[in-house]
């Protein structure tokens, strides 16, 4: 008996990999730093949580429409257009279990067999994955770190083939924080207007942003909004990951295309959550900002920090929750055959107790990423750890 050929293309997911190997070690009686984490260190807001619980108690508990609670969607179009700048209608937004939800929906309403994804390197673990397991191609693009690992117009016009469907951006960037300019954003967005592709704009980091320089890519022109489809969610902007809330806001022909697969997968996500998602984007904005500020602060210590040591080049980041460092410079002082970051990620673990996540992971073997989604205490000590080790490389 054999298992699906598109099951045996995907590999497992790296980061899931490390949270199984730091409980392990946790449940053993080990004191690890965790900077591998890429969910929130806050609760959910009280507002939020009442809401789900206030839904219980009022028997919200049947079937409801497929693409989301009314309620929901209509806080969604409301955000969409006061923070974002963009103007859609109800039926223009799906609501998924998750933002990895409302992505494999639209690649599988979007994907024919054999079609191209263009994904900028280093990008976030599982869109290559998922891409395959939807029938399509991934083209990893490498960007420079003088560019601050974003996508330039010359790296997009090199890597568009015939069989290109779809350019993917995540903006503010999973793993180096990088967040994209206006000016920086239009050549792209022109030239797949263009080439006629569509773009998947994973936004989901967008509210965790130091700087005023996002823009969604969808507020840019109506052409640009006619091929995107905007990805967000709740999970890491207000702190819900489990309650599972994602969705997409594209043209009216995708999302009832996305709507029409959600509806025999999965129906729609808990009505539960739906409503505590629906009072999180209503009355939690305050919350949400002081989450950002505690973000800034260590983000900022980090920065600092990292200045200070020699031979560790970085990118500041401007937005979610991680920093990516290069470590290039001691490649020297490991073995040439095995993944350099994978090595240095095994030391920090089994030598110095602290968990970080292989750039390998995410397309680049010469980095390793730092999430700061945790106490500033913890991050300082995994910083100084991380300091020893280099020193006695
Ligand atoms: N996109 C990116 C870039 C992410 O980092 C993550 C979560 N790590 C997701 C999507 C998925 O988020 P969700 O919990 O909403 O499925």
């Amino acid at each position: 008996m054999k298992l699906s050929q598109r099951v045996q293309t995907i590999t497992p997911s790296y980061t899931i990999g490390i949270s199984t190997k730091v409980k392990a070690l946790k449940s053993e009686g080990k004191s690890i730093i965790d900077l591998s984490i890429g969910e929130p260190d806050f609760f959910t807001p009280e507002k939020a949580k009442l809401e789900g619980i206030d839904a219980i108690a009022r028997n919200e508990s049947k079937y409801d429409m497929v693409p989301g609670l009314m309620a929901l969607r209509k806080a969604i179009v409301n955000k969409l257009k006061t923070e974002n700048g963009v103007d859609y209608e109800v039926t223009d937004i799906v609501v998924s279990s998750g933002a990895k939800h409302a992505i494999t929906n639209t690649l599988l309403a979007i994907l024919d067999p054999g079609d191209e994804v263009i994904v900028p390197k280093p990008y976030w673990t599982s869109y290559p994955e998922m891409i395959k397991l939807c029938g399509g191609i991934p083209v990893l693009v490498d960007t420079k770190i003088e560019n601050q690992f974003k996508l330039t117009l010359e790296e997009l016009k090199n890597a568009v083939t015939p069989k290109t469907k779809m350019l993917l951006i995540n903006n503010p960037s999973n793993p180096t924080g990088a967040v994209y300019t206006k000016s920086e954003l239009e050549p792209l967005v022109n030239l797949c207007i263009e080439k006629d592709l569509f773009i998947l704009a994973d936004e989901i980091y967008e509210r965790i942003c130091y700087t005023d320089d996002f823009t969604s890519i969808a507020s840019i022109s109506p052409e640009a909004k006619a091929i995107t489809v905007v990805i967000n969610g709740l999970s890491k902007s207000v702190a819900m990951t489990g309650w599972r809330i994602g969705y997409t806001a594209s043209s009216p022909e995708i999302a009832k295309a996305i709507s029409t697969i959600q509806g025999h997968l999965v129906s729609h996500p808990s009505i539960v959550s739906q409503w505590a998602g629906a009072a999180a984007l209503t009355d939690c904005l305050d919350d949400m900002t002081q989450m950002v500020s505690e973000y800034k602060l260590r983000r900022d210590l980090l920065v600092e920090t990292l200045r200070k040591i020699d031979h560790v080049t970085f990118i500041q980041p401007d937005g979610a929750f991680y920093l990516f460092m290069d470590l290039s410079y001691y490649k020297d002082k490991f073995n040439a055959e095995d993944s350099l970051s994978l090595q240095i990620c095994d030391d920090l673990l089994t030598q110095y107790d602290l968990a970080v996540v292989p750039g390998i992971a995410f397309g680049n073997d010469h980095c390793i990423r730092l999430s700061y989604a945790t106490e500033l205490s913890l991050v300082q000590e995994g910083l100084s750890r991380i300091k020893t080790y280099l020193s006695q490389l």
